[in-house]
């Protein structure tokens, strides 16, 4: 772990979904993603979690410290990352694991019972809603992180209250 001393979050609006974009088949783990980040210049890894394949729940960069994920919400929101998103030619695809859901459904639920007030996006759900109609679709979607529908799956399986 690095010596720095990160700026601490004051609110906990959002928690974000991510994707790593790697292909099924890469065990990545949130090492990885902390030597990628860090080659980049960053101080850490950006997000706060990461769910590995297996369905394993890693932390990251410290809950609360302020994170890199999502532009402009950073100081206010939770990044979780999903290790895979793409298929092989590195297009976005939805094909996390059983675990992954499960792990990620656990840990949805538990942040949200520590910061109630905090809705759940993914992170191309942040893009900005062009023609204004109120709704991020995907013709505006600036990014396909985390490559699958978070409010959607959630409609499906909601968290406990
Ligand atoms: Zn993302």
């Amino acid at each position: 772990m690095t010596n720095v001393t990160f700026k601490q979050r004051s609110r906990t609006d959002w928690l974000v979904v991510h994707c790593a974009a790697t292909s099924p088949d890469a065990q990545v783990r949130a090492s990885d993603i902390r030597r990628w980040h860090l080659a980049k210049g960053w101080s850490d890894i950006g997000y706060h979690y990461v769910i590995g394949r297996d369905g394993v729940v890693e932390p990251g960069r410290p809950e609360a410290a302020v994170g890199a994920h999502v532009r402009g919400f950073n100081q206010v929101s939770l990044g979780i990352c999903l290790i895979g998103g793409v298929d092989a030619k590195g297009r976005p695809e939805n094909n996390f694991t059983t675990a992954q859901f499960a792990s990620l459904h656990a840990l949805l639920g538990e942040l949200k019972a520590r910061y109630p007030k905090a809705r759940i996006q993914g992170h191309r759900d942040f893009s900005p809603d062009r023609n204004g109609d109120g709704r991020i679709t995907p013709d505006e979607f600036i990014k396909a992180c985390p490559c699958f529908d978070v409010g959607h799956w959630l409609a499906a399986y909601p968290l406990a209250d």
